[in-house]
């Protein structure tokens, strides 16, 4: 061995941080907030630590019940720290408990008798604490973003009173990181013309479990649900968001040329309980399907598990990701990976994860007429349907495993590592 793979094996055993103030990556995904972030934290904690990194993933206690360290494999484990009310409180409203949080990690590291070399940031709320926190030691941290404020507000009817400093906390984050790790080629882009042409970006996308999706056939899934063999079953899965789109996948679903007379269905999983913020949004959508007088096609299951979720992808004839802003989207490869074909709005990551005519199909956002035709001509086409179930597969496998994911983050770390 020489002694260039020496220091690279020492570094890859470091003990670094994630940190995602907000997405805790050890709740359970599906309600109030908790979606891709969680998902790709957690995933990408255990899948570096599986290549020898010792990983702490920083999150805020949002929850008096919960403990205050999760480990979830040897090498990685969630770190809740008190920083504001042990509740939960919306993303656009944690901005005041950032001061706490840094506080408290820097008291982890004394405590521990430890100082992180390196420190990888999500979402701008954590960004801003990988910011302040390298004024206080040396280290490197990369970003990723998630989401830009500039590209979301310019979708969204209501633009919530921490924009200025979400904009201007991610211009600056894009500038001083030693890296950002963008998801996409369409989220560099975005970066680049919203928020500075100077700093460093390398493109790594985001990845997804391809054992544990697409070992399930359609019939086991739908045996397995009660779905009977002959229906036609639409799945949407994910947070109830107005920006997921929710809304024009019903309005396609009640244009559809199998509403009547085929067994039609539509099964939208995800979000709230009782009492929930998104409990607004999903409310509203399901008066739209009463109004639309699609109660007897359309089902709710609520929040599906990880465990489950297999069975849904590979159940549906296909999988629809109706956003109006996405900056990946798991929800597609997920799909892909159940050998499950998309349709998918024409916007940001989903332009990169879905291949025209080979994997699924492209919308317009809220084009419902759009969407209605491009479900339709999956739905009457089985033969057409495997065919691009099977491409989708491959591409997942090609490149959106978790774990390609994480090797290209860990060659991206020991790069920047002194
Ligand atoms: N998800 C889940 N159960 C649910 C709802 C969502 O496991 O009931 C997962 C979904 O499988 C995906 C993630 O939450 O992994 C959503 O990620 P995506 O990037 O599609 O959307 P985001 O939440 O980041 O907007």
């Amino acid at each position: 061995m020489n002694s260039q793979s020496i220091s690279s094996e020492n570094k890859r055993s470091a003990r670094i941080a994630l940190i995602s103030v907000h997405g805790d990556p050890a709740v359970e995904i599906g309600a109030e907030e908790a979606g891709g972030q969680n998902v790709y934290v957690r995933q990408v904690g255990e899948a570096l630590s599986r290549l020898g990194w010792q990983v702490d993933m920083f999150t805020r206690k949002s929850d008096a019940q919960k403990p205050e360290r999760v480990k979830h494999r040897p090498g990685c484990q969630t770190i809740r720290l008190p920083a504001g009310p042990p509740k939960f409180v919306s993303r656009d409203e944690i901005f005041d408990c950032l001061p706490q949080f840094l506080e408290q990690l820097l008291t982890f590291q004394t405590q521990e008798g430890i100082h992180y070399s390196l420190v990888h940031t999500n979402y701008w709320l954590s960004g801003w604490v990988g910011m302040k926190l390298k004024q206080h030691q040396p280290m490197t941290q990369v970003h990723t973003y998630h989401s830009l404020g500039a590209v979301k507000y310019a979708n969204v009817p209501h633009i919530p009173d921490i924009a200025a400093t979400r904009l201007a906390v991610e211009k600056k984050c894009l500038e001083s990181a030693d890296c950002i790790v963008s998801t996409s080629p369409q989220e560099k882009v975005h970066m680049r013309s919203h928020l500075s042409t100077s700093g460093n970006i390398q493109v790594i996308p985001c990845g997804t479990d391809i054992e544990r999706y697409g070992a399930i056939s359609q019939a086991e899934a739908r045996q397995h649900l009660g779905i009977p063999l002959e229906a036609k079953v639409v799945f949407y899965i994910g947070r109830f968001d107005p920006r997921k789109g929710i809304e024009t996948l019903i309005r396609a679903i009640a244009q559809s040329q199998f509403r009547e007379g085929d067994d039609l269905r539509l099964i939208i999983g995800g979000g709230s309980r009782p009492g929930e913020k998104d409990g607004q949004e999903r409310d509203r959508i399901a008066g739209i399907v009463q109004t639309l007088g699609l109660n007897d096609q359309t089902s709710f299951p609520g929040r599906i598990s990880s465990e489950a979720l297999p069975f849904y992808y590979a159940a549906a004839d296909v999988s629809v990701v109706p956003s109006h802003y996405e900056p990946f989207g798991l929800v597609a490869i997920e799909s892909m990976a159940s050998r499950t074909p998309v349709v998918v709005s024409d916007v940001g990551g989903l332009q990169f994860t879905v291949l025209p005519n080979e994997t699924g199909l492209l919308v317009p956002p809220k084009d419902v007429t759009g969407f209605a035709q491009a479900i339709d001509r999956i739905l009457a086409d089985p033969h057409l349907s495997q065919q691009w179930g099977r491409a989708g597969r491959q591409r997942v496998e090609m490149i959106f495993s978790w774990q390609g994911v994480a090797q290209q983050l860990s060659q991206l770390y020991q790069q920047l590592m002194p």
